[in-house]
């Protein structure tokens, strides 16, 4: 660098900038907020549906190896081909089956939005449910319809097949388990949506590992369903790695959308190494769904607390005033995720990540006080 530049450059008016922002960027962009992301350093975890384990060191020592030969002058491999065939070994795809790979699940969430924005477009999801399906609706300028689970938060499935039938949506987002609710779909649930629906249906599966149910094995055996994943919430958050499944016709039209190497020479290094110590990651998860039922049982014997029944790595808990819990939460070093303002569902919830067990008896210890 050089420290010889000038300390302060030619600027332009920022009324001016404001005002051109103002007449450019769509009114509905400007209306939102950026996805909050809380300073978490030093913190305890609890807010993020994270693995709260970090990989074993033997692990740790191979990806130091893998990522030290990578060759970072080049781009990335372009459709990831060891990345998926990794993800073929370690999951239980049907023969034939195709996968596109993204930068986290996110940005197939945007990419498949974008494949179906036809003007008068229809995306349908249940709410509440995870909001970038709506953000990303809106930013493709699709129209966004919802159907309101049951209270115990279930899917509504008489609502959801009549709004089906009314709104003729292109897309179908399903997430089982859901977020912010934790609770998974029955299969049943799941195949009457995929007859009733004229468009695709992709069911998120990014809490999958947590539930222990799948559709992937039968994910050609309809022919309007493609399955999402994610490697973020089973311990590879910063790897970024997202991936669909579904019928080669429907998953080469979204390889079209995506951007050409959206997915990093890293981390198409370290994905196969993870997956290639499946053993480690899967005695991770056990631990997370023990520890999941002693939270469970521990927040439930709290006065006034209601546990929600959880088929991921997260528990819904309603609890008297969950706006002054989580700030008192958050002074005291630990953050959970607020819900309380959101849908009218949640009013007074938390959503709590499952965290080691010492992360989640300093959260007993402070509840308790
Ligand atoms: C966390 C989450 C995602 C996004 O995960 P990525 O980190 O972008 O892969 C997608 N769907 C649901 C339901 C989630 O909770």
């Amino acid at each position: 660098m050089n420290d010889s530049r000038p300390r302060s450059t030619p600027r332009a008016n920022d009324a001016d900038v404001a005002a051109r922002v103002q007449r450019t960027i769509r009114d509905e962009i400007r209306a939102t907020a950026a996805y909050p992301v809380p300073k978490s350093s030093g913190m305890i975890e609890l807010h993020a549906n994270e693995n709260p384990w970090p990989l074993p060191d033997d692990v740790r020592a191979k990806l130091a190896a893998a990522v030290a030969a990578v060759r970072l002058n080049r781009y990335p491999e372009g459709a990831g081909d060891a990345v998926k065939a990794a993800l073929a070994r370690a999951l239980p795809l049907p023969e034939g089956a195709a996968l596109v790979l993204g930068n986290g699940s996110d940005e197939l969430i945007q990419v498949i939005t974008s494949a179906i924005a036809r003007p008068g477009a229809c995306v349908l999801a249940p709410d509440p449910t995870f909001v970038m399906y709506r953000i990303y609706a809106m930013q493709a300028h699709v129209r966004y319809a919802s159907v309101p689970l049951h209270a115990d938060f279930t899917l509504d499935v008489e609502a959801l097949v009549a709004e089906i039938a009314r709104q003729k949506p292109a897309l179908v987002w399903l997430a089982s388990p859901n977020n912010p609710t934790g609770r998974a779909i029955p299969a049943a649930a799941i195949e009457r949506v995929l007859a009733a629906a004229p468009g695709l249906v992709v069911v998120d599966e990014a809490y999958a590992d947590f539930a222990g149910a799948t559709l992937l094995p039968r994910v050609l055996e309809f022919p309007n369903l493609v399955v999402m994943r994610t490697l973020s919430k089973v311990g590879l958050a910063g790897a970024r790695l997202g991936y669909a499944v579904g019928h080669p016709a429907w998953i080469g039209e979204l390889d079209k959308v995506r951007s050409p190497y959206n997915v990093n020479a890293l981390t198409q290094a370290v994905v196969p190494v993870v997956l290639g110590a499946a053993e480690a990651l899967a005695a991770q998860v056990a631990a997370i769904r023990a520890e999941r039922g002693r939270l469970a049982s521990a927040l439930g014997a709290l006065p006034g607390f209601a546990v929600s029944p959880s088929d991921a790595n997260f528990l819904l808990v309603r609890v008297p005033d969950a706006p002054m819990l989580a700030s008192r939460l958050r002074a005291a070093g630990i953050l959970v995720k607020n819900l309380h303002g959101g849908h009218p569902l949640t009013a007074n919830c938390l959503r709590i990540t499952v965290g080691t067990p010492a992360e989640n008896d300093a959260l007993l210890a402070a509840l308790t006080k």
